[in-house]
């Protein structure tokens, strides 16, 4: 990758209001696109002081807010991001909730509000984002952040690990769809990444050492971690790489014996 290797370039990378995202954004700032940090309601004073920290490293970013579960507020999203920076590029689904649940106190409404959010606001945000590519004609990327889980089980996330199966999923496909109109498709699916999703849990006495004992590389993950890889996937060194799934965990998943 060349230095600012995506001057000219702007994306969309949803949930960039903290954690992964907001990581990301500053990375692919970094890297030279300008970018859209998308943020839900209620996340403006976070998301501002992403745009601002962007802005002040001499980057360009905007923040809009849309809740990627609603399909209109989702088209409002890129329309927004058209108007005001004249093209979209890349898109990073990654916006993604995960309440742990007990199986048998899990409601309707949570699974429902989990699938809305991870699942069909990454199909929401695809075709709205690719439809911009397909008419531009220069291509474009989606990344999309799928999760550890899309390969192994959760007792506490039976909501949340067929979400992440299902970006995976919607990735291979999109890819075979996509591909032809120069737009890959591919999934990161990280390992365990130290952000608010899962403070509570690693808050709990003593389980950061026990679950960094099963990471070969002997700790969690950074959003850092993630954004770099981000940067690789948007990048024309990985032109060729499509309907791929990149597994980013320290060699957590290997780990079985
Ligand atoms: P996080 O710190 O909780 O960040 C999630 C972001 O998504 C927040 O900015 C959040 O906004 C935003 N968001 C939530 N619902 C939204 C909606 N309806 N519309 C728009 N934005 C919304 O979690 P994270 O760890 O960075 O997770 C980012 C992605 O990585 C998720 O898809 C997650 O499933 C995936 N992932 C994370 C891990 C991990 O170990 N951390 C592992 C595998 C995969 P608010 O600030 O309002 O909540």
């Amino acid at each position: 990758m060349t230095p600012k290797h995506l001057a000219a370039k702007v994306a969309v990378v949803t949930g960039a209001s903290r954690g992964i995202g907001r990581a990301v954004a500053s990375r692919l700032a970094q890297e030279g696109a300008r970018v859209v940090v998308n943020h839900p309601r209620g996340e403006e004073d976070a998301a501002r002081e992403v745009v601002n920290e962007i802005v002040g490293d001499g980057g360009d970013a905007v923040a809009i807010q849309a809740d990627v579960a609603d399909n209109g507020q989702v088209q409002n999203m890129i329309e927004t991001a058209i108007k005001h920076l004249g093209r979209l590029d890349i898109l990073v689904n990654n916006a993604g909730i995960c309440p742990f649940v007990e199986w048998f106190d899990m409601t309707e409404e949570i699974w429902r509000r989990v699938q809305d959010v991870n699942l069909n606001g990454a199909f929401y945000c695809s075709q709205a984002a690719s439809r911009v590519m397909r008419d531009q004609g220069q291509g474009g990327r989606i990344i999309s952040m799928s999760s550890i889980s899309a390969l192994v089980g959760g007792g506490f996330q039976t909501h949340y690990t067929p979400t992440k199966a299902g970006i995976r999923s919607l990735m291979q496909s999109l890819a075979i769809v996509l591909g032809p109109y120069g737009i890959t498709c591919n999934s990161i699916l990280p390992g365990a990444i130290l952000t608010d999703i899962n403070r509570a849990y690693f808050d709990q006495p003593g389980q950061i050492q026990k679950d960094t004992g099963r990471i070969p590389v002997g700790r969690l993950g950074t959003p850092k971690d993630i954004a770099g890889v981000v940067a690789f996937l948007a990048s024309e060194d990985a032109s060729y790489i499509n309907g791929a799934d990149i597994l980013v965990d320290g060699g957590l998943f290997v780990n079985l014996q």
